[in-house]
């Protein structure tokens, strides 16, 4: 084959080979790791991100700062993607996920320096990863389901450090009386929460509403505003006759026949709401339209009733209440009804919405959070998103570690023996991969102040005489027990490794680029979107942009 590929390549398309093409992948990747580790810990510091329209994101979430960054080396992006990983499987732990995969590349660039093949390297990082869950799995304590004290300490290392620290009691109180209540036999699945902020008040007064908020207001005037021990009718059709009975047949020669086709379609509207009043409903949700003569009637009935709901209130609503969808309106009747003991629209941030509140077993709720500012109070919802990941990660599991870089210290020691025991050139890879994951304690440490150095010392010698809980405490800058002081679930310690391993391997593995564009230098075509202002850019945003961040994390 030789260089034919070169031949079918047009003229702009790039082509990196060997050594190059690995240590173009492994800077990339290492770019993306260093913008986001000033982040990690409670002691992390916030980013803020400006896009190409002016609108500002303050952030401290890992995976958040490297969606807003809009990376575009296709190498970079690989790293992006473990943090992406990490936010589907579990919600929190990115930023420990995209710094030990930035440490992991780092760890091996040494070792190919020294002529070890990637392929090896790639061996022994898969089996230092298998090895490392093995390890963590085993380290693990259970937590029982109704272990409410467990699970809100989970979910307060998840916000230790971000915008909802100063109210994360309170929250880790509301968000495990959330995936408490959405918990079933079918596991957790957090959209069951939605999740409502507001601009206004303290984030202490953020409440949790068990039931659901629908962010519409009653479709007439003259309808209740509320309804107590209510009977629900959820309708995905519309209340109204259907158009194309009009249009297909009326052909007005006379008035009369004009009115009779307005009796007639009255008529229909009358029959619909009868039905409707028939079963008993005091409450109506519909996803369709609502005719004004079907209002009206309603209204007469004393009924309440929304219309153009959307379709996942339909569902929240369905889940919580009890009540089935119904889909002909003739045909309802009281076995579809759904039960609420308050059913109120109240005003929230200035808009009325609908509270359907005390039903029997709420399994959608809706978390009401509260932020002086719009900035502030986005933050706090990311840091409740996190929280609710590890809160929903700890019940599924039911498995936990103490945190703050004691599981890390741990695992490093572990794997050192473990590459002893394996032996050959493997061992070496294991080895960089013990280093790799000290990395966590050492970052943490740095971003408290405390003397990277000192403190790992002073961890391993703790961990080596069998403190297997003691980590780094950035609030006083000591070595202490953390059990008390940061928990969190299996899962984020795992899924961090797992991620972090595939996404090094995979690059490790590549020893060609052949790009169609431009990789290196010079604007891409397709760099519209790019950051007013920001350095670099395009596709060479590997070498310029990504050390403009580096620079960005610098100068806060
Ligand atoms: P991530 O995006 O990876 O979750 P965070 O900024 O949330 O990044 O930091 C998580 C790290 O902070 C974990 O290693 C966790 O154990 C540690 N941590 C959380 N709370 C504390 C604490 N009170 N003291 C020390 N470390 C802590
Ligand atoms: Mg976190």
């Amino acid at each position: 084959m030789g260089n034919q590929p070169l031949i079918v390549l047009s003229e702009e398309s790039q082509r990196t080979s060997g050594k190059d093409a690995q240590s173009m992948n492994v800077t990339a990747g290492k770019a993306v790791a260093e913008s986001v580790r000033t982040t990690l810990g409670p002691k992390g510091m916030d980013k803020m991100l400006v896009d190409s329209a002016g609108s500002v994101v303050v952030t401290n979430d890992g995976v958040t700062i490297l969606d807003e960054m809009d990376i575009e080396h296709p190498a970079a992006n690989m790293v992006v993607e473990v943090a992406q990983t990490q936010e589907d499987e579990v919600g929190d732990g990115t930023t420990t996920a995209v710094v030990i995969a930035g440490e992991l590349l780092s760890k091996a660039e040494d070792l190919l320096d020294q002529d070890i093949h990637a392929t090896i390297l790639a061996q022994g990082y898969r089996q230092a990863a298998e090895h490392a869950k093995e390890f963590l799995s085993e380290a693990a304590t259970d937590v029982e389901e109704d272990d409410t004290e467990s699970l809100e300490s989970v979910a307060r290392t998840a916000m230790t450090g971000k915008g909802a620290e100063s109210a994360k009691d309170h929250l880790a109180e509301l968000i495990v009386r959330a995936v408490q209540a959405v918990a079933d036999d079918e596991g957790i699945d957090t959209d069951n929460i939605s999740v409502e902020t507001v601009v206004g008040g303290s984030t202490d007064e953020s409440e949790l509403v068990e039931g659901v908020i629908v962010d519409k207001s009653r479709v007439h005037d003259n309808m209740p505003q509320f309804a107590e021990d209510a009977n629900i009718a959820l309708l995905d059709t519309a209340i109204e006759v259907p158009e194309t009975e009009l249009d297909a047949e009326v052909n007005v020669s006379d008035p009369d026949q004009l009115q009779e086709f307005l009796d007639q379609e009255e008529k229909q509207l009358r029959e619909m709401v009868d039905a409707i009043a028939a079963s008993g409903a005091d409450v109506v949700f519909c996803q369709k339209g609502i005719d004004d003569m079907a209002q009206h009637y309603l209204a007469e009935e004393g009924i309440l009733a929304v219309r153009r709901g959307k379709k996942s209130d339909i569902q929240a609503l369905a889940r919580s209440t009890g009540a089935s969808v119904v889909s002909n309106v003739q045909d309802i009747t009281a076995d579809d009804l759904g039960f609420a003991g308050s059913v109120a629209e109240k005003e929230l941030a200035g808009d009325e919405k609908i509270f359907v509140e005390d039903v029997e077993d709420a399994k959608a709720v809706s978390l009401i959070l509260r932020g002086g500012t719009e900035h502030v109070v986005d933050e706090v919802e990311r840091a409740v998103d996190d929280a609710l990941g590890v809160v929903a990660a700890t019940l599924e599991d039911g498995k936990v570690l103490v945190g703050a870089g004691a599981p890390e210290t741990a695992l490093s020691l572990e794997l050192r023996d473990f590459a002893d025991s394996v032996g050959g050139r493997e061992q070496l890879a294991i080895e960089a991969f013990a280093d790799a994951i000290e990395v966590i304690p050492r970052t943490l440490a740095e971003n408290a102040g405390m003397d990277p150095i000192d403190s790992l010392v002073e961890l391993r010698s703790q961990h080596d005489a069998g403190n297997s809980t003691v980590g780094l405490d950035a609030e006083t800058g000591e070595v202490t027990d953390a059990q008390d002081r940061a928990v969190e679930p299996l899962r984020v310690k795992t899924q961090a490794v797992e991620s972090a391993t595939e996404a090094a391997v995979m690059l490790l593995r590549i020893d060609d680029v052949i790009a169609a564009g431009d990789l290196k230098g010079g604007q891409g075509d397709d760099d519209e979107d790019d950051a007013p202002g920001g350095p670099g850019g395009g596709m060479g945003g590997m070498g310029g942009g990504m050390g403009g961040m580096g620079g960005m994390g610098g100068a806060m």
